[in-house]
């Protein structure tokens, strides 16, 4: 749908009169910006980076709405009696502490579905940039196209098998992007959803690791996950493969994937989300070679930030006002 025909509220507009919305500092342009869509409700920005500010500064609001800032066991119980309900403009849940969330009463909504056709296309992209080995060859220009160009190691397009992890909406979304592009799309999940057309299933993680000239990540960051890209899964993967992570940094131990980069064990990698963000500049990734980076903006496009804000919005008023949601998943049901 074009973004200007999206532009039209789900909720009545004088639904959104008086709620009290408390935004994380920053996001979506502040409340100015904000307050240009949505003008019956009453927005204020608050630092919640601190939780004894947080607790001032949430007197009285109903809403509380964050994207990447963390809201841990302390930031939840900081804040004031009135809030309801904590509107996650986003997908991971990593970054929010939902047993104090439940614990607290306060109900927690995601919006999963804003963005997966730009996160799928982003990892799409890596992976083409990378076994076209484009960055090199962009330098390569650059410095004069002198001797041979760096083109080796570069399998055809379709010789590539892909392996997936994780077939949720995202990984989905990416596989159905790959078949016919690529020669094979095999995919890990251990909840077995509904198979796109063109992918097969590996068994298990190994199956997949040995056989997969590129592997994408498309799985949450939850304490089984974290660091599930280490050393020994780096070592059961192809020599010389591609690997892809839009998803969360959190899933991937860095050094060890800096290691495997610089041995050549893994060929490239192409990566959108770092276990600390932004990267600092002493990351052994930013040296590593065939390496792609972007800075956690794979979601990104006009029309996902306004559904990403919109779709919060709504959701979260829609929710103090009837206890409805019309876009996203409730995730904690709260009693507040
Ligand atoms: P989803 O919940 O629809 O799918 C996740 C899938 O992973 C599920 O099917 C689940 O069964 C599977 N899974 C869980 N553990 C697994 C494991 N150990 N091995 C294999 N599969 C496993 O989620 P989604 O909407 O597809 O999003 C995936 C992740 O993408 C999110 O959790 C988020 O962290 C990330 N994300 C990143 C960006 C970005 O800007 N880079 C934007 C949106 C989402």
């Amino acid at each position: 749908m074009a973004l200007e025909q999206e532009k039209s509220l789900a909720v009545p507009a004088a639904a959104l009169d008086d709620v009290v919305v408390a935004m994380a500092e920053g996001i979506f342009g502040g409340p100015g910006e904000v307050g240009r869509h949505f003008s019956g409700v009453q927005l204020r920005s608050v630092d919640m980076s601190d939780p004894v500010l947080l607790a001032d500064s949430t007197i009285g609001a109903d809403v509380v709405m964050v994207t990447l800032q963390p809201l841990r066991a302390a930031h939840v119980r900081a804040l004031a009696p009135s809030v309801r309900v904590i509107g996650r403009a986003g997908v991971g849940l990593d970054t929010i502490d939902l047993d104090a969330a439940k614990a607290a009463g306060i109900t927690v909504i995601n919006q999963p579905a804003y963005g997966v056709t730009e996160v799928a296309s982003h990892a799409v992209a890596m992976l083409l940039a990378l076994q076209r080995r484009l960055g090199s060859l962009d330098a390569f220009v650059r410095e004069g196209w002198t001797g041979p160009a760096p083109l080796s190691p570069m399998k055809a397009l379709d010789e590539l098998v892909v392996g997936l992890i994780g077939l949720g909406r995202i990984g989905r979304a990416t596989a159905q992007m790959l078949t016919g592009m690529v020669g094979r799309v095999i995919a890990y999940d251990p909840a077995f959803p509904p198979l796109p057309h063109g992918v097969e299933w590996a068994s298990d993680i190994g199956s997949l690791l040995g056989c997969s000239d590129v592997v994408s990540l498309h799985v949450p960051l939850m304490p089984e996950t974290q660091s599930m890209v280490d050393a020994g899964f780096l070592a059961a993967m192809m020599p010389g493969a591609l690997l892809v992570n839009v998803s969360r940094g959190g899933l991937v131990d860095e050094d060890a994937l800096a290691s495997a980069l610089e041995s050549g064990q893994v060929g490239g990698a192409g990566l959108d989300v770092f276990g600390v963000e932004p990267l600092p500049l002493s990351s052994r990734l930013m040296d590593a070679p065939n390496t792609l980076l972007s800075p956690h903006c794979a979601a990104y496009s006009e029309r996902s930030t306004w559904r990403l804000m919109s779709w919060t919005l709504e959701d979260t008023v829609s929710w103090v006002r009837w206890r409805t949601v019309e876009h996203g998943n409730i995730v904690v049901v709260g009693d507040r």
